[in-house]
């Protein structure tokens, strides 16, 4: 049994149950451990603390369990059975509806783990090399838990583990033609887990999106990060006048304009491509509504303050030019961006562009994106419904 043990000062961050121990806090030899072997934690007189994945990192342990038990077939089909009784809970699944996120890795306690559900289909995409080596057992409990729900499951982990881990992507249960037709609020989706960024879809602005929907009837809308088009979708499918759909991805304007187009909405639809930072210093149109989604800006914390200034131009660009009365839907999903950080920033840019603001709307990410309370860092998207005078 590998065991990894922990300097007395740092114990109290176990005890409070996060599901991290950082490099800095281990006090043995872990040098012959290969990346993704299980470890027992412990403190320094040998007392269990927990368990978990090692991987040679600053995150060196991500743990599963604070109990002393095995990482088995049972553990993890305990684990996924209490993910998914959380989503039919939630009642996510309905007629118009077939997408959501059934296991957001410490927010289900295990980390270094998503899964991903598009209209019967699983994608599993792993985090760390642990989890990666435990697939055919998460497949297992997936298929556990989900019976007939599920005709397929998708690994794809090979563009989120570090090179050496060597991860290949493929069907571990059916197989599913891509790209795949799922629905989200009764708009057609093309989802494509193979060529796609991360699991094919962006799940976390679901209800963001319907959000947006709301405010769309007769509106002219301009989507920036539009990714395969779905703020455009909602705000067509409820009436918006036209919609403008920019990503600086060919290949995700691609998406949007297949989205667009099984959906019968090209009448009313533009796509660009363009940098979005570039094409915002000076709209061609006055727009209604805006929707600023961008990839995360700061991944570290030494980024945040670049991340910052790049908020706040965006964000100033906007409020300067959108209609008197517009709406701007705003995001940040970089973690090391709190939402008092994102508030601050974007009154900063108010008070840049010179015109009065009020906020309407505070948005976060979903309850299939569930937040563990003992690891606030799990909290990464958040967003602001902003009214322009
Ligand atoms: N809003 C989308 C998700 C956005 S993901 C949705 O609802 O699905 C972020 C997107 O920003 C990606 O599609 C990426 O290609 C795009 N992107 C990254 N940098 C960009 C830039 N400088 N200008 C425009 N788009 C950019």
């Amino acid at each position: 049994m590998n065991i990894v043990k922990i300097n007395k000062n740092k114990i109290n961050s176990i005890e409070r149950k996060h599901p991290w121990v950082f490099s800095g806090a281990i006090t043995s030899d872990t040098k012959d451990f290969k990346d993704g072997d299980v470890v027992t934690v412990c403190d320094h007189k040998d007392h269990f603390l927990a368990r978990g994945h090692y991987q040679h990192a600053t995150i060196s342990v991500r743990i599963l369990t604070f109990e002393d038990e095995e990482l088995n077939q049972d553990f993890f089909n305990k684990r996924i059975l209490n993910a998914v009784e959380l989503r039919k809970n939630l009642n996510l699944i309905t007629k118009k509806t077939n997408i959501c996120r059934l296991i957001h890795g410490e927010g289900d306690s295990l980390p270094g783990l998503i899964v991903d559900f598009y209209n019967g289909v699983a994608v599993i995409q792993c985090h760390s090399i642990g989890m990666y080596n435990s697939v055919e057992l998460i497949s297992e409990g997936l298929k556990n838990a989900l019976g007939k729900m599920v005709t397929a499951i998708y690994s794809k982990s090979s563009d989120t583990l570090p090179q050496r881990a060597e991860g290949k992507d493929a069907y571990l249960f059916g197989s599913c033609v891509t790209p795949h037709l799922a629905l989200e609020h009764g708009v057609k989706l093309q989802i494509d887990w193979i060529t796609g960024q991360k699991t094919g879809f962006f799940i976390d602005q679901r209800e963001n999106r319907f959000l947006l929907g709301k405010y769309s009837k007769g509106k002219k809308v301009l989507n920036t990060f539009c990714y395969s088009g779905g703020f455009s979708l909602l705000a067509l499918q409820e009436g918006a006048e036209l919609v403008h759909s920019l990503d600086s991805s060919k290949k995700a304007i691609v998406l949007t304009e297949a989205n667009i187009e099984i959906n019968n909405f090209g009448d009313k639809h533009k796509s660009i491509v363009a940098d979005a930072m570039e094409y915002m210093k000076d709209l061609e149109e006055e727009y209604d509504i805006i929707v600023l989604d961008p990839p995360a800006f700061a991944k570290h914390r030494e980024k945040r303050h670049k991340a910052i200034q790049g908020y706040k131009r965006l964000n100033a660009h906007a409020i300067r030019q959108i209609k008197p009365g517009g709406i701007i839907f705003t995001f940040s999903c970089s973690q090391v961006v709190d939402k008092f950080l994102f508030t601050n920033t974007i009154i900063a840019a108010a008070i840049e562009a010179g015109r009065n603001v009020r906020i309407l709307e505070q948005l976060h990410q979903p309850a299939d994106h569930p937040v563990n309370a003992f690891h606030p860092e799990g909290e990464y998207l958040k967003g602001l419904v902003l009214q322009v005078d």
